[in-house]
């Protein structure tokens, strides 16, 4: 049984990392100040012995012995979060990210980041590749949080080549599924509360913009072998679903798929937001043994299935 603290682990993707986690055999310490997460997401894990929140605040130091790893996700994710408190959401990466990495090294600990693809910015290389430098606006309305990211991925490898702490990068694409909050603000989750309540979808720009959507279990499971694989591979690498989509194509299939009645209609593109999206897995298929396994479709069902269920 290792002891493993996950920061961020009451949000979207921390509560599927911790449950996997507990699963697994492991004590979990969930690190969370409640900003886009919730207590409604670890309810399923709050009386097992080996699961642990403490509600923190990781632009702040945070002390604790023997943790074995260290997966570093605390930051919001979605635009409308990243952009509502614009140098808290810098902050909480940089210094979140040496809060952390000092946790790690005191304890020797093995640390993760769960970085983004965000730091390839508006890509010009596609489909985007981990040695591609990106196209990334620093003084834009997008660059606290991508900014914010590669700075802490730099910080990542300061702390490996100067301080031999043992780090793992993994740069993640859209990522949706179950426990994303209806006003999450993200597309997947848009588009499926406005199919389900009849309402209109709204496109951004044109929405001939392309992402490529990966399932969470997906991820979960890049995340973890990614952890475990040996010492000196540390990344950074993509996990994400390499096919492709236009957010058109997207709102036909969650029209289709939930027998909706909605209509589109289209709204301004927010600034800065990328033309195109698509991670080249060839690395994490060759280094972890790992591709995903769930379909864009059969995904879309299980998100319908959890709103169609949603109760606040
Ligand atoms: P989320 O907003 O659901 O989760 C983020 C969690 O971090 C929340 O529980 C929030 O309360 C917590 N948090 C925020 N600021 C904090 C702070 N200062 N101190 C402590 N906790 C704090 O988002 P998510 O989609 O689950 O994303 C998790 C991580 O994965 C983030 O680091 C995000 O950048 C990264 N990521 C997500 C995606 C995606 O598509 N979901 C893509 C790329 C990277
Ligand atoms: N988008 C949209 N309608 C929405 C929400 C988002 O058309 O209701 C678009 C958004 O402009 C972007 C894409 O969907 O082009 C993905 O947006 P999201 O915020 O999910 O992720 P990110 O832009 O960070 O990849």
């Amino acid at each position: 049984m290792k002891r493993i603290l996950v920061s961020g682990g009451a949000g979207f993707i921390g509560s599927h990392l911790c449950t996997r986690l507990i699963k697994d055999g492991h004590y979990v310490i969930c690190l969370d100040n409640l900003f886009t997460g919730s207590e409604a997401n670890f309810a399923h894990l709050k009386n097992n012995p080996n699961f642990e929140f403490v509600f923190h605040d990781v632009e702040y130091p945070y002390f604790a012995k023997d943790i074995d790893e260290i997966y570093n996700l605390a930051c919001p994710a979605s635009p409308i979060h990243y952009q509502y408190d614009a140098i808290k959401t810098i902050k909480t990466s940089v210094l979140g990210a040496i809060n952390m990495l000092g946790l790690a090294k005191r304890n020797n600990a093995k640390i993760l980041q769960a970085s983004t693809s965000e730091i390839y910015g508006d890509p010009i290389i596609h489909p985007q590749i981990e040695n591609y430098w990106g196209n990334v606006n620093p003084i834009g309305i997008r660059s606290c949080y991508d900014e914010g990211k590669r700075c802490a991925e730099t910080l990542f490898m300061d702390y490996y080549r100067q301080n031999k702490v043992r780090i793992k990068i993994i740069r993640i694409f859209n990522t949706y599924g179950p426990r994303m909050l209806p006003n999450d603000g993200r597309v997947v989750s848009n588009f499926v509360v406005q199919a389900l309540q009849n309402q209109d979808i709204t496109i951004y720009g044109e929405g001939n913009q392309t992402r490529s959507f990966q399932y969470v279990d997906d991820l979960i499971e890049g995340m973890v072998r990614m952890m475990n694989t040996e010492e000196d591979f540390i990344g950074p690498v993509n996990i994400g679903n390499p096919m492709e989509f236009s957010i058109l194509e997207l709102a036909e299939k969650v029209i289709r798929l939930s027998g909706s009645k909605s209509k589109l209609v289209f709204k301004p593109l927010p600034h800065d937001d990328p033309k195109q999206r698509q991670p080249d897995i060839t690395l994490a298929k060759r280094k972890l043994e790992w591709q995903p396994t769930i379909e864009l479709e059969e995904g879309l069902l299980y998100m319908i299935e959890y709103f169609k269920d949603y109760r606040s």
